[in-house]
């Protein structure tokens, strides 16, 4: 509920991730729960709020990797590492593994032409399909990269077995939008009768929804300000009630996604 739009996804994180962690009983015959995703999109738009949610959802235990700090200059030392996950989550079983960045570990072993990187990103690569095939079918590992860069990943890792499922995070369209924007709109106060679809020029935007959520900070500082300044012309009038409360209204968001558009528009000039 906290994540707007995307409903396709959820559904398949649900049916796939969820649904089988919370009803091992359900477990096919011969065949293991566990599968590997594959999610890819522009930055921003998701990928890591759907799977903190899948696994806050399934309550299984969350092994969390940030591709680069794999990374390591001493001969072996990255694919000890990548053992070392692996052998974690089999004990900690069910388990999903995320790899955010996963370009940075996983990227084709054709690829890097300078000859020690090449050869350390070929060793990376071939202990993650070593550990991704020794995942014996008894285990619920649920194996989940995440990347900006989809064509850059070893075609070898995205054969089903290894990642069953290539997911597109893309931009919300115009609908989208609006749900993310009510959906980050519930964590706070905005004047109840705020219509969204005010803004539906402004949001015609390629916005994604970390620029949506961002939007709706600069609102609420704005409606910090208004609040001050409605405190301070009340307060010359003496014995008036004053409400401090900060409510964003139409002109608050009006400002939050202006604020964006042109600190894009002049590449960080404004601010
Ligand atoms: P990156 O590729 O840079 O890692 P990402 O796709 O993983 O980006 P997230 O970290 O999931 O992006 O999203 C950043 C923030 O944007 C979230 O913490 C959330 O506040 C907001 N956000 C993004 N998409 C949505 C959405 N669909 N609904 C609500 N909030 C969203």
């Amino acid at each position: 509920s906290n994540i707007g739009a995307l409903d396709q996804i959820k559904k398949v994180l649900s049916k796939y991730i969820i649904e089988p962690i919370r009803f091992p009983d359900r477990k096919m015959l011969n065949y293991s729960s566990g599968i590997g995703i594959l999610l890819y999109g522009p930055p921003g738009c998701g990928k890591t709020l759907l799977i903190n949610a899948a696994v806050k959802e399934s309550g299984a235990n969350f092994i969390f990797i940030k591709g680069p700090e794999l990374l390591n200059k001493f001969l072996g030392e990255s694919e000890k590492g990548i053992r070392l996950i692996f052998s974690r989550a089999k004990m900690l079983d069910p388990t999903i593994i995320f790899f955010d960045e996963f370009d940075s570990v996983a990227s084709k072993r054709e690829n890097s032409h300078e000859i020690t990187n090449s050869a350390s990103n070929d060793r990376i690569v071939n202990q993650l399909l070593t550990e991704i095939d020794s995942i014996e079918k008894d285990k619920s590992i649920y194996f989940i990269g995440a990347t900006n860069r989809p064509n850059s990943i070893d075609k070898a890792l995205l054969r089903p077995g290894r990642i069953d499922k290539i997911l597109a995070v893309p931009y919300p369209n115009l609908e989208g939008k609006i749900l993310i924007l009510k959906t980050i709109f519930k964590k706070g106060n905005h004047l109840p009768y705020l219509n969204l679809n005010l803004f539906v020029d402004s949001l015609k935007n390629n916005f994604t929804g970390a620029d949506l959520n961002l939007a709706y900070k600069e609102a609420s500082i704005d409606s910090i300000r208004t609040s001050v300044e409605y405190f301070l012309f009340n307060s010359s009038k003496k014995g008036i009630f004053i409400d401090r409360t900060m409510i964003i209204g139409t002109k608050n968001l009006h400002y939050g996604i202006y604020k964006i558009i042109l600190n894009r528009k002049t590449k960080g000039q404004y601010v």
